[in-house]
Parts: C-alpha cells; structure tokens; sequence
C-alpha cells in the first residue's frame, strides 16, 4: 500500500495530530516537536507518550517523523547554532519513545557568506547531535531553496560524505527541486534523475518525499509550496513519481497551504490518490 501522509498540527497535543491524519485520509505523519517559531525545547512526559503509543496502535500511522524548528541554523557559529543543536538534541532524543523515526532538517544558511569555519560548524553541530542522541534516531537532511544550504544534490552529497553516518537520510522536496533546476515528468526523466542521485551515493540515503507543487517558475531558486495542481509543477511530475517502480515504495508526505489555507488537507491527498494507477 503506498504511503501518503501529511504535515498535521500538535495543536492540544501530538495525539490530535494522529486523530487528524486519519481524518483526512493519510497512512504516514509529519509534526513539529513544539512550536516551529519560537525556541522551545521538546519534552514529554509519560502520560503522552502512553496516550500516543496506544491510539496508534489503533491508528497504525506509520512512519512518523519530526520537522525541526524553521529556525534551525546548523552553520551559525554563535547562539543560534547552539540553540538549534539543543533543539535537536532534545526533538531526538524524545522521537524513539513515540517510535517516531528522527527529525527532518533544513540546515540552515550561511548568511552573507560561505566560510570554512561557518562549514565547520555546520558539521560539528550534527556530529555533535548524533553523539547525544539515540541511535535509532534519524538525522534527514532536506534539500533547500531561497539561498540555503543544500539547493544542489552536490552540496547535499559533500556534507553527507563528510558525516559519513548511517543515522544520516535524505528527504527531497519536489517543490524545492523544482525551484532548483531539477524535474523529471515522465519516466525517463525521473530514471535520469535517479541515476543522477546514485551517482553522488545519494539514492540509498534517500528516506522520504515531500511532495508540493511550486509557487515559483522552475528553477526560480525559491521554496513557496502551492497545492497540488495549483501549482507550477504540473501534476504528470506527482503521477510519475507515485507510480515509477523505483519511487513509489517511499513515504510521501505533503506540507501544501491547503485550499482553505488551513494547511495539508484532504483534497491535496485525494487529488494525490487519484494520480496513482491500479
Ligand atoms: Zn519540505
């Protein structure tokens, strides 16, 4: 069965989110760990990690993960580097108690400009997360647009290279890829990208989708998501990627504004399942 979920509020706790992805139709879940604009440092106690646990033994929502706070910046040598690595400390060290799979990350930016010692940071600051945190927890680099780290797959496959950990997995985001000059709207177009991805050691990093439609002209270098079909993807993209052998065992996930602006809803999801031949 293939795995289509969505982003989904922790409003009234991380069990509402798995009450609302079953209501509008999807099998696999993306959440914040707390609130995504200010600092604010996971925890949990037994009560909700109980409550969780046993609901979705019920719900079987699977996987699950994390997206890290939007103002995680791995590269950033002073406070804010140190606050995103405390918060991603504490975001995977609670994932593996709600058998959540680890944290989805956008590595942040490196301002003005690259340096060496604003690179090294970057590197020390995961290398240090995954030394405090548990094993079976997942550090997932998201691919990037609007001038951060990790636009082009080579950049993404450098830094990979360097940690050189298993803990560390790729997600890729259609609408980020779009805006970065790569598509694939048909099956031969999606082999070459694949082959592309295998050559920089990427494919068997890869852990999950993010499918969005774009805002932004192709290779427009910016990372707005519309909802499916609204956007400037065209849906031959989603279909393809759904039903292509290669791809359609991953998890998708859809982080669109919704058509009521009210996040990833149903309709995004249906329109998604009507794109996936039998
Ligand atoms: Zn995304």
């Amino acid at each position: 069965m293939i795995k289509l979920g969505a982003h989904q509020s922790i409003a009234g706790g991380y069990s509402e989110a798995l009450k609302r992805i079953n209501k509008i139709g999807g099998n696999c879940l993306q959440i914040f760990s707390s609130s995504p604009r200010v600092w604010n440092f996971a925890k949990m106690n037994e009560g909700e990690i109980k409550k969780f646990l046993i609901l979705n033994s019920k719900l079987l929502i699977h996987p699950i993960y994390f997206h890290a706070s939007y103002l995680v910046n791995l590269a950033d040598e002073s406070r804010i580097g140190h606050l995103s690595k405390m918060s991603l400390i504490a975001e995977m060290n609670i994932a593996p108690l709600l058998k959540i799979k680890g944290s989805i990350v956008h590595l942040g930016s490196y301002k003005e400009e690259k340096t060496n010692s604003k690179y090294d940071s970057l590197i020390e600051n995961i290398k240090e997360i995954l030394k405090k945190t548990p094993k079976e927890s997942l550090f997932i680099i998201e691919n990037a647009g609007n001038r951060k780290i990790g636009q082009t797959l080579e950049e993404i496959a450098q830094i990979i290279k360097e940690l050189n950990d298993k803990r560390i997995r790729l997600c890729l985001d259609t609408c980020h890829l779009f805006s970065n000059c790569y598509r694939f709207s048909n099956d031969k177009e999606l082999d070459l990208f694949l082959e592309k991805l295998d050559g920089l050691d990427l494919l068997d990093k890869l852990e999950l989708w993010h499918v969005n439609d774009s805002r932004d002209s192709f290779n427009s270098g910016k990372d707005r998501h519309a909802n499916i079909g609204q956007g400037t993807i065209g849906t031959n993209e989603f279909k393809t990627l759904l039903n292509h052998p290669k791809t359609k065992n991953y998890p998708f996930i859809i982080e669109t504004p919704g058509f009521n602006d009210e996040g990833p809803d149903k309709k995004n999801l249906d329109i998604l399942k009507s794109l996936i031949l039998v």
